[in-house]
């Protein structure tokens, strides 16, 4: 092919470059160019020439990130989309290769048409991109049994900044000594790495068989802590075999009600967990237990939803999705005031999420905001608080109590971000968490990576 030039295959049209100003952060940033490749060679060729002449190119899939990690206002963005190609299925292999614009669910669809689970869940996945997962290291509900999308990459083809196409591979050696560990494995080096390192421009995933049964349960409780309590017992027992534990507190229930079928749901509960049993092959679902357990920690057991089949657990999935939608919904109509939705992704050890909640709750009471809607990933110790600020004055006043909330996360032995990256949001919280030598170390692999500093400026450094 010819090499594509800047020049040539930049779009400077307002409306274009206005198309991919925004995420779903809520920040909106214009780009000065907008270059949608079809082909690696021909990202190569853009990036060589970008590095050569100090051009920032940000990655876009999807563009669903939370931290404004797809979006800039120096340089162009390099929208992903226009490669969309699954490139192998191997169902012996138990692998499939794609290219970074395919829609994650797209691809699982098409995986679990061969009887394949494509493991990775983003509760986004209708919208988000093959790469955007990988260079988010995106998670979701099911990560609890399965890991993030980190333990699913096998294979990498990276165009890097220099201009050079390289094909990473995991090793597969059980023992190695030879350098240091963190040079091992040059596939972790880019997942997670939010667009700053290189281009992905294609993924291979290995997959899993599809569960011969899965039954997702929506239990309500009274009271909050009975579902907190309730998601450390099951992850404790040994006679329940979930594969996500959900937890919506009264405000998420609330939203959650509104997009049920049954809009009139357990109207005595406070607070429920969503639970998926996926029982070992051969086995029957341990439905009983669950019941037996709900019960001993108080659950309102006739109003349990159970979901079985695809086309319920698919019903059960949309209404756990109009939670994070609906906020994002209400968090727009704040733009125009100087507002947006604030989410958190922090996580601390599961077993001290009912106290590190308790402790958030405290905190936005004392700044007097209004409190958080808050649900998701319990079972990982893991919810998302999503605030919404009215203006930019409660904007301020909502980050500084996320603020207290993260240091407090971190004393508890948490993280400030679980799932959804640093982006240019969280980039103030980073060394909270990471100590100086650990960003010394992460600045010193991107200058290697990145001399010019051309990948995704203002991204996690
Ligand atoms: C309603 C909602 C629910 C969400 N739920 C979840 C959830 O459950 N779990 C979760 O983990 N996240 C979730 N997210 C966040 C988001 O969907 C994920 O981070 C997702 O992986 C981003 O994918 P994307 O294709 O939209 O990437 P984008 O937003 O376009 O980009 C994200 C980052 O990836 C980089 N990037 C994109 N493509 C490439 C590429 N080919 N090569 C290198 N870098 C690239 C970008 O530069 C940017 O840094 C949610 C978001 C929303 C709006």
């Amino acid at each position: 092919m010819t090499a594509a030039t800047l020049a040539s295959s930049v779009e400077r049209d307002e409306g274009v470059r206005r198309a991919y100003s925004a995420d779903a952060s809520g920040l909106v940033m214009v780009p000065e160019g907008v270059a949608r490749p079809t082909s690696g060679a021909e990202i190569a060729a853009l990036l060589a020439e970008a590095s050569a002449n100090g051009t920032a190119v940000t990655c876009a899939g999807g563009q669903t990130s939370t931290t404004g990690a797809s979006i800039s206002d120096k340089g162009i963005v390099l929208s992903l989309r226009g490669m969309d190609r699954v490139i192998e299925l191997d169902p012996e292999a138990r692998i499939v290769r794609a290219e970074p614009g395919v829609f994650i669910g797209e691809l699982k669809r098409t995986c679990a048409a061969h009887g394949l689970l494509l493991a990775p869940d983003p509760t986004s996945e209708e919208e988000c991109t093959v790469g955007g997962a990988v260079a988010c290291n995106a998670s979701g509900a099911r990560s609890l049994r399965y890991g993030a999308t980190r333990s699913h990459v096998r294979a990498l083809k990276v165009a890097l900044a220099d201009g050079s196409l390289v094909e990473l591979r995991r090793p597969s050696l059980e023992k190695n000594t030879v350098g240091y560990a963190l040079a091992h494995d040059p596939v972790d080096w880019f997942v997670g790495s939010e667009g700053t390192l290189g281009v992905v421009v294609e993924v291979e995933f290995g997959l899993l068989p599809l569960p011969e049964q899965v039954v997702g349960l929506a239990i309500p409780f009274a009271a909050e802590q009975d579902a907190l309590d309730f998601v450390v017992a099951a992850r404790e027992s040994r006679k329940v075999h979930p594969r996500c534990l959900e937890f919506f507190d009264r405000r998420a229930l609330a939203i959650a009600r509104e997009a049920e079928s049954t809009p009139g749901w357990a109207k005595d509960a406070d607070a429920f967990v969503y639970v998926e049993e996926v029982p070992p092959a051969g086995m029957a679902p341990a439905l009983d237990e669950w019941l037996e357990l709900a019960e001993q920690r108080g659950a309102l057991v006739d109003d349990v939803n159970v979901y079985e089949g695809e086309s319920s657990l698919r019903e059960a999935r949309r209404v756990r999705h109009a939670v994070p939608a609906t906020m994002n919904e209400r968090g727009s109509q704040r733009r125009p005031h100087g507002g947006r939705k604030v989410s958190t992704d922090w996580a601390v050890p599961y077993a001290r999420l009912g106290e590190m909640l308790a402790k958030a709750r405290t905190f936005a009471d004392v700044a007097g905001i209004e409190q958080a809607v808050t649900y998701g990933h319990a079972g990982n110790g893991h919810p998302h608080q999503n605030f919404i600020a009215h203006d930019g004055d409660e904007l301020r006043r909502i980050e500084a109590v996320v603020e207290e909330t993260l240091r407090e996360a971190i004393a508890m032995g948490g993280t400030v971000a679980a799932e959804h990256g640093i982006g240019k949001i969280k980039r103030r919280w980073l060394p909270m968490q990471m100590s100086p030598l650990q960003v010394r170390t992460m600045v010193a692999v991107k200058r290697e990576l990145d001399p010019a500093g051309i990948l995704a400026p203002g991204n996690v450094l």
